[in-house]
């Protein structure tokens, strides 16, 4: 059985082809499923009686099962859904006046391990399918209309961050279909300035997303330097920052805002020193005495959330005003992004984490141990999941 949610609009108009029917029936089998959220192929009542006993026999409109679900006093909505195998994976809904943001994952774990992060801490698992990734938006969504007896054609989710557990530019195959069909007008109808992929600098995938399909851009920079940037987010020692920043400017070419998101983790005594600001303002100002470009940005500062096994601090509130006015005072454009459903806070990835931790994460720390001790690298780099792009 084939899950149709795993096709963007074309996909699914290839998969009905192959099922002898005219294309247009794709487009309309997509809204019943991506804009009124059924799943039930006998209340499509527009497709022939033919076509939906063959969708019957071949297809499935599969969600994922939901783990769990927390809902804090401010509205935010954290879902867990368990994806097989002992991984689970997290969704976040974001209320705010005027739009709704979910928050999407794209891998179970993730491989570049970042310092600061409790999906990094995980380690990889696997890439989530285009299915996968569709099917959060798709719960997310129809979920909430429910909830929020929203009249009909009104939206609950208005934007969408790929910006949840996982490296979405390290699973390019599955994110592209997925980011097609929340744009597709007869899907979801995002605008492109309302989808953001957020990557850690997988810099040949930044370009591969710019010729596909650009939608808006957040890096996760973190540190000014490549010193320290080596070591809060150790991509960064195959595509370091001068190439990461090179890529970014090349992605505005063709890109639906005329700016880069950069993320930075605010990390006590580590990056958050007047020092350190100076040095973020002068890597993303123009200095054509330098020979340097510069870079068209904002800047978003994260208070850190943190995690049992992390040892690292949030800075206090006060250095990271003085951070962002350092900024703001070289005309950069800086936010501090206010922490949202404290009531059910956990750092990205750790609800999945304490799943995995009564499950998988032994498991697969002894298979990564055998798998070191045995094999060539070429079976050693696919079994421990990296991916193209990734320093192994
Ligand atoms: S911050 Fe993003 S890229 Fe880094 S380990 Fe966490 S999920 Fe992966």
């Amino acid at each position: 059985m084939v899950n149709l949610l795993q096709f963007d609009r074309d996909g699914l108009a290839a998969w009905c082809e192959q099922q002898g029917e005219k294309p247009f029936r794709a487009t309309q089998l997509f809204r019943w499923m991506h804009q009124r959220g059924v799943a039930d192929f006998g209340a499509m009542s527009d497709l022939a009686a033919t076509f939906r006993d063959k969708l019957r026999a071949a297809a499935v409109i599969a969600p994922l099962p939901v783990a769990s679900e927390q809902v804090a006093s401010d509205g935010t909505v954290k879902w867990l859904f368990d994806v097989g195998g002992g991984d689970a994976v997290e969704t976040v809904f974001i209320p705010e006046p005027g739009r709704g943001t979910l928050c999407i994952s794209s891998q179970a774990g993730c491989a570049v391990n970042c310092r600061f992060c409790a999906t990094g801490h995980q380690g990889f698992s696997r890439n989530l399918s285009s299915a996968e990734i569709v099917a959060q938006l798709w719960h997310a969504e129809f979920a909430l209309r429910r909830r929020l007896s929203l009249a009909p054609g009104e939206r609950a989710v208005t934007n969408v961050v790929m910006m949840g557990m996982g490296e979405p530019l390290q699973n390019y195959a599955a994110l592209l279909p997925a980011l097609r069909t929340m744009l597709d007008d007869h899907g979801y109808g995002l605008s492109r300035r309302r989808v953001t992929v957020s990557t850690s600098g997988v810099v040949p995938m930044i370009d591969r997303l710019r010729d596909d399909c650009p939608v808006a851009l957040a890096v996760s920079l973190h540190a000014p330097d490549d010193a320290l940037r080596d070591d809060l987010v150790p991509l960064n020692r195959k595509y370091p920052i001068a190439e990461l920043l090179a890529a970014c400017r090349r992605y505005l070419e063709r890109a639906p805002r005329d700016f880069v998101t950069l993320e930075y983790c605010m990390l006590d005594g580590v990056n958050d020193s007047a020092g350190h600001a100076a040095a973020l303002l002068a890597l993303v100002s123009n200095d054509g005495a330098a020979g340097r470009p510069g870079l068209a940005c904002k800047i978003n500062l994260i208070p850190f959330n943190p995690f049992p096994q992390s040892e690292l601090k949030r800075s206090p509130p006060a250095r990271v005003a003085e951070f962002a006015a350092v900024l703001q005072a070289g005309g950069i454009v800086t936010t501090v992004r206010r922490t949202r459903g404290d009531d059910i806070a956990a750092a990205c990835g750790q609800l999945a984490g304490e799943v995995q931790d009564r499950t998988q994460v032994a498991a697969r720390r002894e298979r990564a141990m055998a798998i070191v001790v045995a094999p060539p690298a070429s079976r050693r780099r696919g079994a421990l999941g990296t991916q193209p792009g990734q320093r192994a």
